[in-house]
């Protein structure tokens, strides 16, 4: 009995025992199971926290924000209590660009400012995280930094952030608890670090591309600006037409206001141009120009331009400016009305001289004049000088045509009037009025009356050439017998080609020739075709031939004479040109003819060619069509 109690107390012990050993390895088993669960789920948590800052970074295009979120994300994710990024500043020297929850001093701490070395700065030079798991391991490897270390930090990690191509630089976090980091611990940050250093990779390279993409279209912009601004320059010879439709074009892309002064012989400045978006103001201006002409900012920033040829550029415009540039406390208040924040006068140059500015203002805020604004403005401030320039030779070059127009016009016209008389005397002593003269006295006066009409063709060309300069030849449209007017024109030059022994022929179809055409001006073209070829032909033959098609008539005229070399046959029909020069001239003449000839036929709707072979001869050709319209026009 005593035997079976004690053996079922054994077994009771030893069941106790067992209980007790089971329950411990129930236990165990428990807690690892719940060691295992809680990694599991700390994984899960970060591998979720991973995917979250991934996310949020993956939105934000600019760098400076990423850098910004990478820092907080990252304290956030790893449960620091501050985080900081580092980055190599201009110089190469890693700084400070972004921090989270970190005392300033801190954030110095983390910053490799100073030589001695600090867990971010061995991070970016050896491309390696740093481990730091107590304050005392802190203060050993870097004393400088420990000491401005966050007083709660108990841990460090500086971990690099690598890019695809380079290192970007580090983020430092800063934990409160002691204690090591675990292999996993580790791996998380590291993993966090790549994720970030690609987000900011990816900021970096999206706004390189977005500056490269703002500077073309910027570029393109101004081109395109440049383009236009020169087209309107150019659109009108009046310069203050063009400079209007320039300054137009300025405002409200480029300023508020676009002003054009150009100064006078004593300097004067004077508005040759103005623009602004609302015409109330803009008549505010021009009225303010009437009562105080060359006074005011831009008109002082003339004369300062003027002095030194250089852009003059008032950033900020102070009531002190405003108050020094009025005359009275009036024009002070009118100067303040315009509101003008920011002026920029460029100078408006010609062959080398400052002549006027252009000037640019600004009125609103939030806008400031820059650098690639003074350099579009003195672009088009020297586009602006060509164009007055260009305005201003035109117009020097029209008075100068005018005038010698005018002078030909009037002489030509004093000349004939005598000569109508010298040729009407000859005339009447051919005719025997009052007396018969005598054989030999007769001869005389016949070469009298031939160099009087040659001298009034020569006085008829000049006439002719000036009323077409000045637009005011006319066409008198009447029926044309081509066949008639031809005979007589060449019956006048035979006693010309007689002197010089040429044999002068003539070449009709047999039917009449008629057209309805200007009889006058048909007459005087081939009058001049035939002088030219009597005067340029020493031997051989002249022939006038005349063929017509249902098109047109054409006249021919061709000499056996001197001929023309190929690389004048344009040239001899400009005005006053002739292919010998004036001082080696032999043939005479005002080498207005041709030029004359020509215009007048294209006045008929017709044309007036030529082909000639030096040495050989020439042939001028006169298209005519049958009908010319009559209205009086001007080629
Ligand atoms: P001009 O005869 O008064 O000099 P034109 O305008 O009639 O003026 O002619 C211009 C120039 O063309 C002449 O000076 C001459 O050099 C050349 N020219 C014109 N006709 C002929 C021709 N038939 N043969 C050779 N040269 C000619």
């Amino acid at each position: 009995m005593i035997l079976l109690v004690a053996a079922l107390a054994l077994v009771a012990l030893w069941l106790v025992f067992r209980a007790r050993e089971l329950g411990g390895e129930v236990r165990h088993l428990h807690e690892s199971l719940q060691a295992q669960t809680e990694m599991a789920e700390q994984a899960a948590r970060r591998a979720e926290r991973l995917h979250d800052l991934t996310s949020q970074l993956v939105a934000i295009p600019a760098e400076e924000p990423v850098l910004n979120a990478v820092a907080r994300q990252a304290r956030l994710a790893t449960g620091a209590l501050a985080a900081a990024v580092v980055a190599p500043r201009s110089d190469g020297r890693p700084g400070l660009v972004a921090s989270d929850g970190m005392a300033s001093t801190l954030a110095r701490a983390a910053e490799a400012a100073s030589d001695s070395p600090t867990p971010a700065g061995d991070v970016m030079q050896t491309g390696e995280p740093v481990w730091i798991e107590t304050r005392k391991s802190l203060a050993e490897r870097y004393p400088e930094a420990a000491e401005l270390a966050d007083p709660e930090g108990r841990a460090w990690a500086a971990l690099p952030l690598l890019g695809n191509s380079r290192l970007l630089g580090a983020i430092v976090l800063s934990f409160g608890r002691p204690g090591g980091f675990r292999a996993e611990d580790r791996s998380f940050m590291l993993l966090l670090a790549q994720q970030c250093a690609q987000a900011v990779e990816r900021a970096q390279l999206n706004e390189r591309g977005m500056r490269a993409r703002v500077r073309a279209e910027f570029a393109e912009r101004r081109l395109a600006f440049l383009a236009e601004a020169s087209q309107r320059l150019a659109s009108s010879l009046d310069y203050q037409t063009s400079l209007s439709a320039m300054a137009e074009m300025a405002v409200p892309d480029l300023a508020d206001w676009c002003l054009v002064y150009l100064a006078d012989e004593a300097g004067m400045p004077h508005l040759v141009a103005l623009a602004h978006p609302d015409p109330v103001r803009r008549e505010g201006r021009r009225e303010f120009e009437a009562r105080y002409p060359g006074s005011g900012l831009a008109a002082d920033a003339l004369r300062r331009v003027m002095a030194t040829g250089e852009p003059d550029l008032i950033l900020d415009v102070t009531d002190d400016m405003l108050r020094a540039a009025a005359r009275d406390e009036e024009h002070h208040e009118l100067l303040r009305s315009f509101r003008l924040r920011s002026v920029l006068s460029v100078p408006i140059a010609a062959e080398d001289r400052v002549i006027g500015s252009l000037t640019l203002a600004l009125a609103h805020p939030g806008r400031e004049f820059g650098e690639p604004d003074v350099t579009l403005a003195m672009e088009l401030g020297r586009r602006a000088g060509q164009a007055v320039e260009n305005a201003r030779l035109y117009t020097a070059a029209h008075h100068a045509s005018a005038a010698k127009s005018d002078f030909l016009a009037v002489m030509s016209h004093e000349l004939r009037t005598p000569l109508n008389a010298i040729i009407g005397y000859a005339d009447l002593l051919l005719m025997g009025v009052p007396d018969d003269v005598g054989e030999g006295a007769r001869r005389q006066v016949q070469r009298i009356r031939g160099a009087s009409d040659s001298l009034l063709q020569l006085v008829e060309e000049v006439l002719s050439f000036s009323r077409i300069e000045a637009g005011k030849e006319e066409i008198r449209i009447s029926p044309v017998d081509l066949s008639e007017l031809l005979r007589d024109t060449v019956a006048m030059v035979e006693p010309l080609a007689a002197e010089k022994s040429l044999e002068l022929r003539l070449e009709l179809p047999d039917r009449r020739l008629r057209l309805v055409s200007d009889e006058r001006k048909i007459r005087q073209i081939v009058t001049n075709l035939l002088s030219n070829a009597v005067k340029f032909t020493q031997q051989g033959t002249i022939e006038v031939s005349a063929t017509s098609d249902e098109s047109g008539f054409r006249v021919d005229v061709r000499d056996t004479g001197i001929g023309i070399p190929v690389e004048y046959l344009e040239r001899i029909f400009e005005p006053f040109w002739q292919v010998e020069n004036v001082s080696t001239r032999r043939y005479g003449g005002t080498g207005l003819g041709l030029g004359v000839a020509r215009k007048l036929a294209r006045m008929l709707e017709g044309r007036l060619d030529v082909s000639s072979e030096e040495g050989q001869g020439s042939v001028f050709s006169l298209i005519l069509p049958r009908h010319t319209p009559g209205m009086n026009r001007n080629t």
